[in-house]
Parts: C-alpha cells; sequence; structure tokens
C-alpha cells in the first residue's frame, strides 16, 4: 500500500496568520481569548489550548465574566485581558463592545475578508436606497454574520437557489431594483456561478445585477487540485474537524469522485478494513486541517501493514 499527502492540503493562508498571531501573542501575553473557534479543527485548538489560548462565545458579558476569564488565565496582573479576532472578521459592532468591555483587541480577519467587508459597504454606500445586498452563504456562518454585519444587515442571505427563488417569491429580494450580489469566500464557484446565473434570468434588466467575484482564490483552485486528487487515488482519506463547513464541502467534493472517500477527525479514527494490500492512499483536508495532522493520519495508516 502507498500513503500520499494531498501538497495543497493544510491551513489557507488567512488561518496559518491568525494561528502565527495567537502564537506571537501567547509568546508575550500568556492568555489570550479567541471569539469563536479560530479553526475549526479540535485537534489544533487542543494545541493552541495547552499554549493559553481559551475560546469565548461572546465578548457581550458582564464584566464580572471577563475578570474570572482572566483569573482562571492566571492573570493575575490586572492587564487588560486580549481579543483575538479571528480569519472569519466580525461585524463593526462587535469591536465596540469588544473595547466597552475592556479588551485589547488583535485583529487577525483574513485581508481577503476584510476586501469583501469593504466592498460590501462601498455598494451599500453606492446603491442606495433602492439597492440590495444579497449575500450566497451559509446563514449563522461566522464570515457571513461579520459581512452582513458591514451594512447593519440589510443585506439577504441565501444558501441555494431554492432560497433566492422563495426570497424573489416573498418580495424580500425585489428583481426589479439593483442588486449587487457577493459570496462567502468559502462558497463552491459552480454552486456560486449557477447562483447568479438564476438570479440574472429573474432579474428584469441585466443591468441592475452587479455579480462581486469574492470566493477566495485559494479555496476556488483547491476544488479543481482535490477533485484530481481524489480521482487519482483508490481510496481517500479526508481529515477535517466536525465543525468544519469548509471540510463537508471538500469532503463530499471527494465522494462524488470517488466513492471510497473516507473523513476522520484524526488518525485513531483510521479503520483498517477500508484498505486492500495494492491501495494507493490519498490523504488531503480542508484549509482548517493542519499539516502536522494528515503526517499523523498517514502514519497511522502506513502503519496497518
Ligand atoms: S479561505 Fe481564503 S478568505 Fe477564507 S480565511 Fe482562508 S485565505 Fe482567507
Amino acid at each position: 500500500m502507498t500513503v500520499e499527502i494531498d501538497r495543497n492540503s493544510g491551513f489557507c493562508g488567512g488561518v496559518i496568520r491568525a494561528i502565527d498571531g495567537a502564537e506571537r501573542v501567547l509568546a508575550e501575553k500568556g492568555s489570550l481569548y479567541s471569539l469563536g473557534a479560530i479553526v475549526h479543527n479540535e485537534a489544533e485548538l487542543a494545541r493552541l489550548q495547552r499554549l493559553g489560548l481559551r475560546t469565548i462565545d461572546s465578548v457581550d458579558g458582564p464584566p464580572a465574566a471577563r475578570k474570572r476569564a482572566a483569573r482562571l488565565s492566571g492573570d493575575s496582573t490586572g492587564s487588560r485581558p486580549v481579543l483575538l479576532i479571528r480569519a472569519h472578521g466580525e461585524p463593526p459592532q462587535t469591536y465596540r463592545i469588544a473595547r466597552e468591555k475592556g479588551y485589547e483587541v488583535v485583529d487577525f480577519t483574513c485581508p481577503v475578508v476584510l476586501k469583501i467587508q469593504k466592498s460590501i459597504r462601498e455598494a451599500w454606500q453606492r446603491s442606495r436606497p433602492d439597492g440590495q445586498i444579497v449575500l450566497f452563504g451559509k446563514v449563522g456562518h461566522a464570515e457571513v454574520l461579520g459581512l452582513v454585519g458591514q451594512v447593519d444587515g440589510k443585506a439577504k442571505v441565501v444558501e441555494d437557489i431554492a432560497q433566492l427563488e422563495e426570497a424573489i417569491s416573498d418580495g424580500s429580494i425585489d428583481v426589479g431594483k439593483p442588486i449587487d450580489i457577493f459570496s462567502q469566500t468559502t462558497k463552491s464557484p459552480e454552486g456560486y456561478a449557477a447562483l447568479c446565473s438564476a438570479l440574472a434570468e429573474r432579474m428584469a434588466s441585466e443591468n441592475l445585477l452587479t455579480v462581486h467575484n469574492t470566493i477566495c482564490t485559494q479555496v476556488a483552485s483547491r476544488y479543481k487540485q482535490l477533485s484530481d486528487f481524489a480521482d487519482g487515488h483508490d481510496v481517500v482519506v479526508f481529515v477535517s474537524g466536525k465543525e468544519s463547513s469548509n471540510g463537508r464541502v471538500l469532503c463530499d467534493l471527494c465522494r462524488s469522485v470517488n466513492g471510497r472517500t473516507y473523513q476522520v477527525g484524526e488518525a485513531s479514527g483510521i479503520r483498517a478494513e477500508w484498505f486492500l494490500p495494492d491501495d494507493n492512499v490519498g490523504v488531503c483536508g480542508a484549509t482548517s486541517t493542519p499539516k502536522w495532522l494528515l503526517e499523523e493520519v498517514a502514519t497511522q495508516i502506513k502503519n496497518l501493514h
């Protein structure tokens, strides 16, 4: 049996930047609060937790909770707790509330996401009062909440063509008025193209629709690379955390190309019965899967025989 790790798998640039930044702050301060999981991978989160990273769900808690959190982290210096904004970004009010609550904010929003946030604000300003912002993304996803927050929540999020049709029918999207459409960075390019075509067909005039190409190029190129990788192996082991929506999409892509695709969160999830002695096995992962975990999984497979 041969085992190959996909050289294009592993963290994207935005996640690498946030994790490097977190490690620098932790080395200097010893403790750091991340608003939401810095990466959707349980194994990497556990590693960072050992370095002093704490994940919190909200900055909106009472100051007492913050003090308690600082005490639990061993911070007795009275210095301000440091809050990390992860690569997904946040709506503007998060920064305001965090500062009001006494946090020092370190912002590791991915530069690609920052650029889209700015484009959405500008499109909204330009097209008011009639213009509408439509976002192709996962309802409730952190990046989507950050993007929608740029226009005070006045953007319509649709997850698929069925939701788009529903929004047109109930009037929450008016096809007779200008629309700027954006995509969450990690959506599939084919899915976005299909949604934009469906919307263009329904518009009263094609001049009313402006399509913004906001899928991350790192993600877009990965679709083709990954599908070739899955096709070129007898068995695919896809490594990703349960919470990673990018992981689910990419694993489904592998499975659509190669029926012998298995998903694991860590090396202990590997099962000997998945493999035959002559199999050529490919190990790959999501933008939130660390390289060290891909290597651990590959080693586990090699040790089976
Ligand atoms: S997927 Fe792309 S846009 Fe999203 S965090 Fe990674 S590099 Fe940034």
